[in-house]
């Protein structure tokens, strides 16, 4: 069985995130979505309404999970006996932290191996802080994320 665990903020969870997801999911037999539960971070969404929108957009993925995690993921991957590690690559900026924080999970535990995903082209642009700065200024950021997520984004930020 191949558990891998696709970690991140994704606040909020853009077409490049859903992109990598279901390309994943057909490598993998089971996909575990990973939410990381920073506190530290002034977030959007609130981890538990993360989890919730990430498991509406995914409900038709049978073999995809999610979860939220806190602290180490190399502790989380064990808790949930996962071994693959999936990350994506938008561009030459992302690679030296992704690179180096994939070294230091792998000396941690020898077991976890990191998989990079490329983006695809169209969405190499696309980060959630690009999101959260248009929806801030009321932009349309229909081209970003699923067309459901839109009013809670907008909602957000009447606040
Ligand atoms: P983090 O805060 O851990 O970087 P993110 O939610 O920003 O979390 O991203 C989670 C993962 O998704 C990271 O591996 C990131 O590189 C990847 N990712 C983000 N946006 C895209 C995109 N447009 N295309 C492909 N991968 C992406």
């Amino acid at each position: 069985m191949k558990r891998a665990i696709y970690p991140g903020s994704f606040d909020p969870i853009t077409f490049g995130h859903m992109d990598i997801i279901e390309r994943s999911s057909k490598m993998f037999d089971e996909i575990i979505v990973a939410v990381l539960n920073n506190s530290q971070k002034n977030s959007l969404f609130s981890v538990d309404e993360r989890v919730t929108i990430i498991k509406d957009l995914t409900k038709n993925y049978a073999n995809v999970k999610v979860m939220s995690f806190e602290g180490l993921l190399v502790d989380f991957a064990d808790q949930v006996d996962a071994n693959i590690i999936i990350r994506g690559l938008r561009a030459v900026t992302d690679f030296e932290y992704e690179i180096q924080i994939a070294q230091t999970n792998h000396v941690e535990n020898p077991k976890l191996d990191t998989v990079f995903l490329t983006t695809s082209l169209n969405y190499a642009y696309l980060s959630s802080s690009v999101v959260r700065e248009f929806a801030s200024y009321g932009g349309d950021i229909s081209k970003f994320v699923p067309e459901e997520i839109i009013p809670l984004i907008v909602e957000k930020y009447k606040k």
